[in-house]
């Protein structure tokens, strides 16, 4: 089997079970984009990706990401996951569509100099972490997200388009995207145009459509397992 059909299998295989879950959650698969995450595998998986119909892909390090989209001739969006330092926001700033991984002020400072800079207009979410046991993980608390939001909201070259979670590992997922789904209710109260709700990966984005996502991130289902972390 080539690339392109191994693909398209697992491409046809995961829209299966997006359709699947549109269906029992009483949603419309028009609603939800899916993020292709093609972070450890090549350029040219992107190709094929895009040749199959795919839009959207993401990403999780600098320079990988930024080496693949100069690479990549398909006109894709290019969504960064990752945490960010803030001295590589420049850089990802001239090529990233959607920032989903932003969780302070400094950052978001970074990424408005950097969109400015490239003349571009950026897409920002909250990264949310609902995981209060493990500090070092990325997100800010729930209770940070308005003053976060305010200040993508403010800041020249962003725009604020929603919130973003990665669900605490070993944990039954639904409550915390339930509570996700909660938090954008509020948010959009203030700022009624951030509607993007970021959630799901491979293994457990049945639940995030349940719980009203509209941005998948898959990787590992589509393209297959990755060889170490990341
Ligand atoms: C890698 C990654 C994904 C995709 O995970 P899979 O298990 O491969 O589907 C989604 N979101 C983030 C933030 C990631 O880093």
């Amino acid at each position: 089997m080539t690339r392109l059909d191994e693909l398209r299998r697992n491409l046809a295989a995961t829209e299966e079970r997006i359709g699947a879950a549109c269906a029992a959650a009483g949603r419309e698969r028009s609603d939800i984009t899916l993020v292709v995450v093609t972070k450890t595998y090549p350029a040219s998986d992107v190709e094929l990706l895009a040749e199959l119909g795919v839009t959207d892909v993401g990403e999780n390090r600098h320079p990988e990401a930024g080496d693949k989209a100069a690479e990549v001739e398909a006109p894709v969006r290019w969504h960064f996951l990752g945490g960010l330092q803030t001295n590589k926001a420049g850089a990802v700033a001239r090529y990233a569509d959607v920032v989903h991984s932003v969780d302070r002020v400094k950052l978001v400072n970074a990424l408005s100099r950097g969109a400015q800079a490239a003349g571009r207009t950026l897409t920002c979410l909250v990264q949310v972490d609902f995981d209060a046991t493990d500090p070092g993980r990325a997100g800010v608390v729930p209770a940070g997200v308005p003053d976060l939001a305010d200040a993508i909201a403010a800041a020249p070259g962003l725009v604020l388009g929603g919130l973003m979670t990665v669900a605490p590992l070993g944990e039954d997922p639904a409550p915390h995207f339930d509570h996700l789904a909660r938090l954008s209710v509020s948010l959009r109260e203030q700022h009624p145009d951030a509607g993007i709700i970021s959630a799901g990966m491979s293994g457990d984005f049945e639940a995030a459509i349940g719980a009203g996502a509209t941005h998948l991130r898959i990787g590992r289902s589509i393209l297959g397992a990755r060889p170490s972390t990341g």
